[in-house]
C-alpha cells in the first residue's frame, strides 16, 4: 500500500458487466488485480474478484440480506476515505456505472471532496442481456431509437407513488405452480431458479458477506419495489425499443400503464432474466400477455424486459445453445497460470467455474545452477508444459541467448504428451516423439526406437523416475534436471469451501491433489471427483478418496470429455 501522505488515492467507477466474466473489459480486469480496496456491488459476474490481491480489501456494499441497501452516504464516504488513505480503490459495479448504478452520484460526491477518479464504461444489462437473447436494440426498419428505462426513479417512493395509471397487480411474483414452469417450452425453465440462487450462493461463498449476496439474489431488486415515477404517454409514444431495467413484481404495472398510455397490446415483449449467465432465461409475449408469461415461468430478478418489434426476433435469432454444464459448479484446483484454459473450456460448456489453484511453479536454481547447456544432449525429454518455459529459460549454449529455441536445434526433442507438445509448439518447437497418452510409461513405448547416447530429462522436482530408469537401462546416459517445484498458494478459506462443494472437482495431477487436501480437507460427499489419469487417481485413493470420473485421455479435452460424458448420464 502507498504511502497515505505523499501519495493521493484514486477511485476508479468500473462497470464489471452484466454477469458473464468474459464480459468483464480488458480495463476493468486490470483495474481489479491492482487494486488497494474494491468495494463491489450484488450483480457482478461471480469470479470478477478472483484477480484481486490476495492482500486487497475486498468489501461488498451493495444490497444485504433481501433488505436494505448499504446506504449510499456510507458507500460514498468510504469511498472517500480510502482514498484519502492514499489507496487505489475500485469502486465496482454490476453492467456499466453510469447506467442505473449511481455513478454520477459517487462522481459528483468524488469531485466536491478533491478525490481524482475516472470511470470505466461496462457492457449495460440492458443492452447485453437481449444481444444474449437475440435481440438487436435497434434494428433497420424495425426500430431506430432504443430508451433504457428504469422500473423506479425515486428509491424512497413507496409503491403506488408514482404517476402510473394502474396499479401494480403484483401478480408477478415469483411463486407460481412448478408445474405451469414444467409445461412451458422455455427449456430449463422449473429448475431456473435454483442454478441461479447456486450460483449467487456458491459466488457469495468467496466473498466474506456470503450471506448477504445469495439472500439478496432471492428478494428481487431495489427497483422491483417501487412504481416508476415518469410520463408514461412519452414514454408509450417514444418511437423505438423500450429496455426496463427492474425486476419482474413492476412488469405487471408498467405493462399496464404502457397500454394504458396508448402502446398496443399486441407490442411484442421480452423478459430476459439473469442475462449472459449461464442460467439465462428468456421468455417472450405481447404487453398485454407478458405479465402472465412472467408470473406463470416463474420470472425473477435481476431481468430487463425489452419492449417493441426487436422483441419478437428473439424466435429467430437466439443463438445461445443450452449448454450441457448449465447450472453446474465445477472447481478447477491447478495452479492459476495453467488453469485458464480448462476454466474457459468449463465456461463455454456452461459451467460455473470455481478457482481454486493451490498450487503454483516457481523456478528451481539449486541444486542446478542455471545456465543448462543442451549441446551434450542427443535426446531432450520434456515432461510436462512447465517445463518448457523452466527450460527454455535456462538454456544457454554459449551461441545463442537464453529463451532462444535454436539452441535445442541438435537433439531430438520428446514430449510426455499432447498438452507439452503444444506448449513446444507454442514456443516453435516441433516434439520429435509424442505419446498419444500423457503418462511416463507411453513415452518410454514412443521411445523404443530412438536411439540415443545421452540423454536429458527435463523436469519438475518431486516427478516419477520411471523415463529416466527406463533410458537407462536401455544404456543412454541420462541426466536428470529438476527445472522448477510444485508449491502451495494460499487460498482464502471461502474460496476453498467454494470448491469444497462444487459439483464436480478436477484434478489434474497428483500434486493437485496433495495441495489441495492439505489446505481444504476432502470435498463434500456431493462432489464428484475428477480425475486426469491413473496417476492422479492412485494418490486420490491414498488419501482415501475414490475417483468418480477418470479420464481415458489424460490431458485437459479428456478431462471435460470424461467430465461431460458424467454430466450428461447423470443429468
Ligand atoms: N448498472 C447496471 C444496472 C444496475 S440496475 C447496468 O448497466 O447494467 C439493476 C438492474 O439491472 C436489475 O434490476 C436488472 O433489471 C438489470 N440487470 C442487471 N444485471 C442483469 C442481468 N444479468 N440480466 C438481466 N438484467 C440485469
Amino acid at each position: 500500500m502507498s504511502a497515505p501522505e505523499q501519495k493521493p488515492g484514486r477511485v476508479h467507477l468500473v462497470g464489471a458487466g452484466p454477469g458473464d466474466p468474459g464480459l468483464l473489459t480488458v480495463r476493468a480486469v486490470e483495474l481489479i488485480a491492482r487494486a488497494d480496496t474494491i468495494l463491489y456491488d450484488r450483480l457482478i459476474p461471480s469470479s470478477a474478484l478472483d484477480g484481486a490481491r490476495e492482500d486487497a480489501e475486498l468489501r461488498f456494499v451493495g444490497k444485504q440480506g433481501g433488505g436494505e441497501a448499504v446506504p449510499q452516504e456510507h458507500t460514498t464516504a468510504l469511498l472517500i476515505e480510502r482514498a484519502r488513505e492514499g489507496r487505489e480503490v475500485v469502486r465496482l459495479k454490476g453492467g456499466d456505472p453510469f447506467v442505473f448504478g449511481r455513478g454520477g452520484e459517487e462522481a459528483l460526491a468524488l469531485r466536491d471532496a478533491g478525490i481524482d477518479f475516472d470511470v470505466v464504461p461496462g457492457v449495460t444489462a440492458g443492452v447485453a442481456a437481449a444481444a444474449y437473447a437475440g435481440i438487436p436494440v435497434t434494428h433497420r426498419g424495425l426500430s431506430t431509437a432504443v430508451a433504457l428505462v428504469t422500473g423506479h426513479t425515486r428509491e424512497d417512493a413507496p409503491p403506488g407513488a408514482g404517476r402510473t395509471r394502474a396499479k401494480p397487480t403484483g401478480a408477478a411474483e415469483p411463486g407460481g405452480t412448478s408445474d405451469a414452469a414444467q409445461t412451458s417450452d422455455a427449456a430449463q425453465t422449473s429448475d431456473a431458479a435454483q442454478p441461479y440462487d447456486a450460483a449467487q450462493a456458491s459466488d457469495a461463498a468467496r466473498t466474506s458477506d456470503a450471506a448477504r449476496i445469495s439472500d439478496a439474489a432471492q428478494a428481487s431488486d431495489p427497483t422491483d419495489d417501487h412504481e416508476p415515477d415518469f410520463d408514461w404517454e412519452a414514454l408509450a409514444a417514444f418511437p423505438g425499443t423500450l429496455v426496463f431495467y427492474m425486476g419482474v413484481r413492476a412488469l405487471p404495472g408498467i405493462a399496464r400503464a404502457l397500454i394504458d398510455a396508448g402502446r398496443p397490446e399486441s407490442q411484442p415483449v421480452a423478459l430476459v432474466e439473469g442475462g449472459t449467465l449461464p442460467t439465462q432465461r428468456t421468455v417472450t409475449g405481447t404487453l398485454g400477455t407478458i405479465a402472465e408469461v412472467a408470473r406463470r415461468e416463474q420470472m425473477k430478478a435481476p431481468a430487463v424486459t425489452i419492449v417493441g418489434a426487436v422483441a419478437e426476433l428473439s424466435q429467430s435469432l437466439h443463438w445461445l445453445p443450452v449448454r450441457p454444464l448449465t447450472g453446474r459448479t465445477v472447481a478447477v484446483t491447478r495452479a492459476r497460470a495453467q488453469a485458464s484454459r480448462l476454466a474457459r473450456r468449463l465456461e463455454e460448456l456452461g459451467a460455473e467455474v470455481v478457482q481454486a489453484p493451490t498450487i503454483r511453479t516457481q523456478a528451481l536454481t539449486e541444486p542446478e545452477p542455471a545456465p543448462l547447456d543442451p549441446s551434450p544432449y542427443d535426446l531432450i525429454c520434456v515432461t510436462s508444459p512447465n517445463a518448457v518455459e523452466y527450460l527454455l529459460q535456462r538454456l544457454d549454449d554459449g551461441t545463442h541467448s537464453p529463451g532462444d529455441a535454436r539452441a535445442l536445434a541438435g537433439a531430438r526433442v520428446a514430449a510426455i504428451g499432447p498438452g507439452t507438445a503444444r506448449a513446444l509448439r507454442e514456443r516453435g518447437i516441433l516434439a520429435d516423439v509424442v505419446p498419444e497418452r500423457f503418462v511416463a510409461e507411453s513415452l518410454v513405448e514412443a521411445l523404443a526406437g530412438v536411439n540415443a547416447r545421452r540423454a536429458l530429462v527435463a523436469r519438475a522436482r518431486e516427478a516419477r523416475d520411471v523415463l529416466p530408469d527406463a533410458l537407462k537401462a536401455r544404456g543412454i546416459e541420462v541426466d536428470v534436471v529438476a527445472l522448477y517445484e510444485t508449491v502451495a498458494e494460499p487460498l482464502s478459506p471461502r474460496a476453498l469451501e467454494r470448491a469444497r462443494s462444487a459439483d464436480y472437482i478436477t484434478f489434474t495431477s497428483s500434486s493437485t491433489v496433495r495441495f489441495f487436501l492439505d489446505a481444504a480437507g476432502p470435498p463434500s460427499a456431493k462432489t464428484k471427483i475428477v480425475s486426469i489419469g491413473p496417476a492422479t487417481s492412485a494418490t486420490l485413493r491414498e488419501h482415501g478418496l475414490e475417483p468418480h470420473v477418470e479420464a481415458s485421455q489424460h490431458d485437459i479435452d479428456g478431462l471435460v470429455e470424461a467430465l461431460l460424458v458424467d454430466a450428461a448420464e447423470n443429468g
